[in-house]
């Protein structure tokens, strides 16, 4: 410590961001003012975790027994005096460059942003100041002037205070306090007043903070119920309860997609309130800033973010997990391989599948959210461990052919299937409605089978690890050689529109020479009835489907070699060739050629670049158009 800082006061300039927000919060009047206190109280609660786990490994510090709560206070003052408020903590304090850098000086991006909202009418910043990691300074709604007095745990350290009235300086200099933690002594503004009052303070601290997990003592008396919810019996706590335990616990202020309220007792002691928030990317300045769940054993926190119980697929549940046959103060390593923390955790996910499973037959347009948002863990979950695929599969759900908007499961996909169809058909592609188009689609449209339209990277990354689902085998719709019902070539006319070996084996010809490497093999197709071309995969491509894959990951992707078949019943075709045996010379054959082999690979997700058809479709409008 120098001199300096034990006998001057010294000027700090706040960063220009919390200028401009200091500024706005100063002159303007607000309609929630009282969620000053929220974010005070939230910045006490967050001091006093974290002084919690210090003090797990660490006894060498500054009161190490004191009792870990949050005081507010509502000192006496003269008539002409104006009012006060005082909210305390014995949380982890701050010492004198924590204080500068915390409460002024960090560069705030979280402030810009809070600013660019501001502009915008109908926004309220007391909503919201809290998500954008400025909360503090919304003191200022209400404050006069502030003086944030403190001192670290740490022995060494010595109380600082911080003093501003909210305009473009604050000074910090040393202070009186010998207990550990933080004060925030607020004079209020004459309009403000009636905040110096314990009973609205209480209404405020029941309003916003009732499930704060340490005690908040207004005056004498503990302000918050502090009960532990989770405890409560599933049948006496009402979704609005939970509701708000989730926004205390994480400020989200979306609810929850879906809460989880259950307990066991035996064989071990289980408490659980699970949620699953209505979006996978938590808000960027939410309170719980990692996954896990928080975990307790007799009513102690043990570990803030507990990874260890669900797999990392589930890692968007939050909540709270409580089981008194867990050891208090066992370090994380032991936590990790503890065989009572196997099973809580086998249970836990097992319940959380089966409420997803609920969700999905009861109401399937949540199940539709869910899904949208939560479908791609699951996926990336197949693919990192392929034996939750047992698991998992069931909740899988896909476009097809014949969903329409809805989604099906594999399960009613199975159940629509006729007697003779006996596996289960999907198509790769980039988009629901570019596969609607695919070629492949011809004879399943023909024989009115099912398809599933599987459209996401990640299907095609882990399609080859699906072999099949309740017996039945996961077919890939390219596949040169399905096994398809015969079905009858009913009229006469469409036969006699077959073209003559001579041209077909021209047209043949042709596509080999213009096409070249690009294609291993032109051969006539057996299946198609609308499409005039598609393209398979030969039947020694390794694994086609991380081709496809390919074409995301890599920057110098190659477009696979394939097999071109030919609908030579398709009149396009027919011209092509007639073409070739009058006018061979025709600029309109190459180009039509290769305008066939571009629009296959667009339907198969594999054109490296589309855009680059555009000049040779100019040209063949040009051509077409030619008196
Ligand atoms: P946020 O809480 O989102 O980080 P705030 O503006 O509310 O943003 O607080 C800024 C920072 O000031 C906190 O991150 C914390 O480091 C520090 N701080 C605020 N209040 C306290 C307190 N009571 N005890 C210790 N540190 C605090
Ligand atoms: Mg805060």
């Amino acid at each position: 410590m120098t001199d300096k800082e034990q006998t001057q006061n010294e000027s700090y300039s706040f960063k220009a961001e919390i200028k401009q927000l200091l500024n706005i919060l100063a002159h303007s009047l607000y309609k929630d003012q009282d969620i000053f206190l929220r974010e005070l109280v939230s910045n006490a609660s967050d001091a006093l975790t974290r002084m919690h786990f210090e003090s797990l490994t660490n006894r060498d510090v500054l009161d190490v027994d004191a009792e870990l709560a949050i005081h507010i206070e509502v000192p006496e003052v003269g008539e002409e005096e104006p009012k006060r408020i005082i909210v305390k903590d014995s949380g982890i304090g701050m010492n004198h460059d924590e204080l500068i850098t915390n409460l002024g000086t960090i560069a705030q991006s979280g402030a810009r942003e809070f600013m660019a909202k501001v502009d915008d009418e109908n926004f309220d910043v007391s909503d919201v100041i809290g998500q954008f990691g400025v909360g503090f300074y919304s003191v200022f709604m209400v404050a006069e002037e502030v003086r944030v007095i403190s001192r670290s745990y740490r022995q060494d350290d010595t109380a600082v205070v911080w003093i501003s009235d909210g305009s473009d300086n604050f000074v910090v200099e040393p202070a009186e306090k010998s207990d550990r933690g933080t004060e925030i002594h607020i004079i209020l503004k004459k309009g403000a007043a009636e905040f110096a009052s314990e009973w609205k303070l209480r209404q405020i601290v029941k309003k916003y903070s009732d499930f704060v997990r340490y005690p908040i003592y207004v005056g004498e008396n503990q302000a918050n119920e502090q009960s532990s919810l989770w405890r409560k019996s599933p049948s006496e706590a009402a979704q609005e309860e939970y509701d708000q335990f989730y926004q205390q616990m994480t400020m989200d202020f979306e609810p929850p997609l879906l809460t989880i309220h259950f307990s066991s007792d035996s064989p071990i002691h289980l408490r659980a309130l699970l949620y699953i928030p209505s979006k996978r990317e938590p808000g960027m300045m939410a309170l719980r800033k990692e996954p896990g769940v928080l975990l307790y054993s007799h009513n102690v926190l043990i570990q803030e973010y507990c990874t260890d119980l669900l797999p990392d697929w589930l890692n968007f549940v939050d909540g709270v997990v409580d089981s008194e046959d867990l050891p208090l103060n066992v370090s994380r390593e032991t936590v990790q391989q503890n065989r009572i923390m196997r099973h809580l955790g086998k249970t836990i996910r097992k319940r959380v599948l089966r409420e997803l499973k609920k969700l999905a037959e009861k109401e399937p347009e949540k199940y539709k959210k869910f899904w949208d948002e939560y479908g791609r863990a699951f996926k990336e979950g197949v693919a990192m461990d392929p034996s939750a695929k047992e698991e998992l599969l069931p909740l899988f759900r896909y476009h097809s052919s014949k969903s329409g908007v809805e989604l099906s499961s594999l399960a009613a996909y199975i159940e629509r299937m006729p007697e003779s169809q006996e596996e289960i058909y999907y198509v790769l592609g980039n988009d629901a409605d570019t596969v609607a188009q695919s070629p492949h689609l011809d004879p399943f449209k023909a024989r009115d089978i099912e398809v599933l339209y599987w459209v996401d990277p990640l299907d095609a990354f882990i399609a080859p690890s699906l072999q099949e689902f309740d017996g039945k085998k996961l077919r890939n719709i390219d596949d040169a050689d399905l096994d398809l019902p015969e079905i009858e070539q009913s009229d006469e006319t469409e036969k006699e529109t077959i073209l003559a070996d001579k041209a077909f084996n021209l047209f043949v010809g042709r596509c080999v020479t213009t096409l070249g490497e690009r294609v291993t093999e032109v051969r006539e197709s057996k299946v198609l009835k609308d499409s005039p071309v598609r393209l398979v995969s030969p039947e020694d491509a390794p694994n086609k489907e991380m081709q496809r894959i390919q074409r995301y990951l890599d920057q110098n992707y190659e477009v696979p070699q394939k097999i071109l078949e030919v609908n030579r019943s398709h009149p396009l075709i027919g011209n092509l060739a007639h073409m070739i045996e009058n006018q061979p010379d025709n600029e309109l054959i190459n180009l039509s050629i290769e305008q066939l082999y571009a629009s296959a690979l667009v339907q198969e997700g594999l054109h490296p670049n589309p855009s680059q058809m555009l000049p040779r479709i100019q040209e063949l409008m040009l051509l077409a158009t030619k008196e």
